[in-house]
């Protein structure tokens, strides 16, 4: 890791990285006592070969000499282990004692004429072929592993540690519940220098760029500990430590920030790079590293977005980012048409099919539905919500006319409209149109608003409203009880039906005041010429109770969930043929 010893030096990374890059060394004592072992086995084979004694083994008598073999063995395998577990060191002290016991075994031959020691010599000189070989093998596969290593560590272009790198030190400075702050790194427009200048240029501007701030790690300038990574591309990661403040961490950014803006210049061409920074502190916005790598991400892209050079993360912007992809995938989904309807059957309290509401359902990229309760507010603020009323609308009413019409059954469509949709001028030419081009039977067409019309402009709302009923369509309040619920506004508004919310009906059964409640809402309903329909029924009990204070239709999960079109036409073929 030569190249990235500033940084590392400078980072306190370089542990880290030695770590990863270097195999364990076995302690040196184990050196010492192989050492001390094979002078023992040095003079065991001396002892045993000149002893002309015999030993009793195994009730057989065997002569003491022949376990020389067996020690000079072991004394090689001390010197294979030195080789193996020390590297050059061991392959030094194997050879010194090795060639140390080479004259002592030639004095032995030729000067004591003792030719018992002439094994010796050759395994003396085995020896020293098989640690050689051993050594030079070793040496090349570990030359090998640390190259690997090396490159595992490295991004290849600027030489500065990888995102590998960067999340090891993440998760080791997680793991000892060190603070540290995440700061995610963009270099702006930098696609326009590859553009325009080739892409050799580009990565020569980088490695300049990486240099830089290489150098700026070594300066150790900023006062606090720094590490910077590359993460691919044009994205990098800055990590600091041993900071006091938010203070330190702009300026220890703001550092880096004045080094990358020098005058860049390149065959007489000069550059001016600017970088956008987001960051996230651990352990203050989460307790887990890619989280906090997701949240500085997150942080750089809302800078970019509020043109905010270093922005600090906020769960607002967590938000914020949020609402912005499922607005995205709203645009997605309308503009690809892939936006579509639930049909959620009705039925009158004998459990005749009485028609659907259309619902809006939105699906992932990977296929996953979005809860309307996610989206339908986010396409609200975003006003893209009468796109998505008129689509379902039109789809559905597309679809329900083609099976009135085929079954010579009237079933009602109850489509969603949003105040905001109600209130557009074109509101009621886009209602005559869509049955028109639809050929829905427009006295089946139900229109679910909530309250909240009649909160900012009740007159026109009104106006609409009875624009709509004297198309001969019907009113359905949606929602009812959860608003401004009033009896004087209730006694002129001209819906035709009533929809009880499905808080009402959960609680309804757990206390007497509540389905007191419920059965004042269905008698008020009743008294001034509404039907009352019940949302969200799914225990029996609720039915029961529903049926006995004379509620006319249900709509829940007891009697039917929201059907994809196809399962609603097979419930509606079936009961037809019921
Ligand atoms: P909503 O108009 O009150 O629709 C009824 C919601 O209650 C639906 O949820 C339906 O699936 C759910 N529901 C019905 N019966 C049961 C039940 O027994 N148990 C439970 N737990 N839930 C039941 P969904 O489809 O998630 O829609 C949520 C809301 O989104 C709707 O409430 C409506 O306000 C809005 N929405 C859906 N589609 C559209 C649309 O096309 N346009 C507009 N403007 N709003 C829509
Ligand atoms: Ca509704
Ligand atoms: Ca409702």
């Amino acid at each position: 890791m030569k190249r990235d010893k500033t940084i590392s030096e400078h980072s306190g990374a370089e542990k880290m990285l030695n770590d990863l890059s270097h195999r364990r060394r076995a302690p040196l004592a184990g050196l010492v006592l192989l050492l001390l072992l094979y002078v023992g086995t040095y003079v065991m084979t001396v002892i045993t070969s000149r002893n002309q004694g015999v030993i009793m083994l195994f009730g057989n008598p065997a002569p003491i000499a022949s376990f020389t073999g067996v020690f000079s063995m072991l004394g090689i395998f001390c010197t294979i282990f030195l080789v193996l577990l020390y590297g050059r060191l061991g392959f030094i002290a194997s050879l010194t004692v090795l060639l140390v016991q080479l004259p002592m075994l030639l004095v032995q031959i030729f000067k004591m004429h003792n030719m018992a020691s002439v094994p010796g010599l050759f395994s003396n000189f085995l020896a020293v072929l098989v640690v050689n070989l051993i050594y030079r093998n070793d040496r090349n596969t570990r030359k090998y592993q640390t190259r690997l290593r090396e490159q595992a560590l490295t991004d290849q272009l600027t030489g500065l540690p990888n995102k590998f790198a960067c999340s090891e030190l993440i998760n080791s400075l997680v793991a000892r519940r060190e603070p540290f702050a995440v700061v995610c790194i963009d270099l702006n427009h930098f696609k326009s220098i590859n553009n325009t200048m080739g892409r050799s240029t580009g990565n020569r501007v980088l490695v300049e760029i990486a240099d830089r701030w290489k150098k700026g790690l070594g300066s150790k300038k900023t006062g606090t500990l720094d590490f910077i990574a590359c993460q691919g591309g044009v994205e990098y990661t800055l990590i600091i430590r041993n900071y006091d403040s938010d203070a330190d961490i702009r300026n220890t950014i703001a550092y880096y920030n004045d080094v990358l803006e020098e005058k860049l210049t390149l065959d007489n061409c000069d550059y001016y790079i600017t970088a956008s920074y987001g960051y996230a502190e651990y352990p203050e916005d989460t307790e887990d590293g890619d989280t906090l790598l997701t949240y500085a991400f997150t942080a750089l892209y809302e800078g970019k977005r509020t043109s905010n050079r270093v922005c600090r993360f906020t769960p607002d912007i967590l938000q914020t980012e949020q609402t912005l992809e499922i607005e995205r995938k709203i645009r997605l989904a309308l503009e690809r048409k892939t936006l579509c309807f639930y049909l959620q059957p009705q039925f009158d309290i004998s459990h005749k099919l009485r028609g659907f509401e259309a619902l809006a359902r939105l699906k992932d990229e990977d296929g996953k539905f979005i809860s309307p309760a996610q989206f339908i507010p986010v396409a609200e603020k975003a006003g893209l919500i009468d796109q998505i009323d008129r689509r379902v609308f039109q789809d559905s009413a597309l679809f329900l006319g083609n099976l009135i019409k085929r079954t010579g059954t009237d079933l009602t469509l109850s489509v969603n409209v949003s105040a905001r949709h109600l209130m557009r001028n074109d509101f009621l030419q886009e209602v005559r149109d869509i049955v028109k081009t639809c050929d829905f039977p427009v006295k089946d067409l139900e229109i679910e608003i909530t309250e909240s019309v009649m909160i900012d402009s009740a007159e026109e709302a009104l106006n609409c409203i009875n624009s709509v009923k004297q198309m001969g369509a019907r009113i359905a309040l949606d929602d009812f009880g959860t608003g401004y619920s009033s009896l004087s506004y209730l006694n002129t508004f001209p819906a035709d039906i009533l929809k009880v919310d499905k808080s009402f009906i959960d609680k309804m059964n757990s206390s007497d005041s509540s389905k007191q409640y419920v059965a004042a809402i269905i008698s008020i309903g009743h008294i001034m010429n509404f039907d009352v329909i019940s949302e969200g029924v799914e225990e029996p009990e609720q039915l029961d109770t529903l049926r006995s204070i004379g509620c006319d239709y249900i709509q829940g999960y007891i009697w039917g969930r929201p059907l994809p079109p196809d399962e609603a036409e097979a419930l509606v073929l079936r009961s037809v043929a019921a």
